[in-house]
């Protein structure tokens, strides 16, 4: 069984890569689509919503420049925020805040990176 921390960094790992591999930022939406800074554009978010152009902006946003940075902040937390032997009861507490192991801010990270992750599976 793979530990909870090495598959969030697992996860980081293919959220990075995906973005790596996406056009870079930042993005600026149009209301024909998505420009990069180079003023290349292209066609984003044509979906069928009522709220296009807020769906452009909202793609624009999390442009891969932003969404990299998201990701070594999160990397940061990880790399604080790790399992260690409870010093006052069996099983494992977090190193940074001493609570039980997963932390709130482990979950908060499974939730976002692995979200299909079983709730009740050891970590
Ligand atoms: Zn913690």
């Amino acid at each position: 069984m793979t530990d909870l921390a090495d598959r969030l960094r697992a996860a980081l790992d293919h959220a990075e890569a995906v973005a790596r591999a996406a056009t870079a930022g930042p993005w600026h939406a149009l209301d024909g689509g998505v420009v990069d800074d180079d003023h290349e554009q292209w066609p984003v978010a044509d979906t069928d919503s009522k709220r296009n152009r807020e769906d452009r902006v909202f793609i624009a946003a999390n442009h891969p420049v932003h969404v990299m940075r998201a990701i070594a902040a999160h990397r940061e937390v990880l790399r604080h925020h790790f399992k260690t032997p409870a010093e006052h009861h069996p099983g494992y507490d977090c190193a940074w805040c001493r609570y039980h192991w997963p932390c709130f801010d482990v979950e908060n990270l499974a939730s976002i990176y692995l979200p299909d992750l079983d709730q009740g599976e050891p970590r």
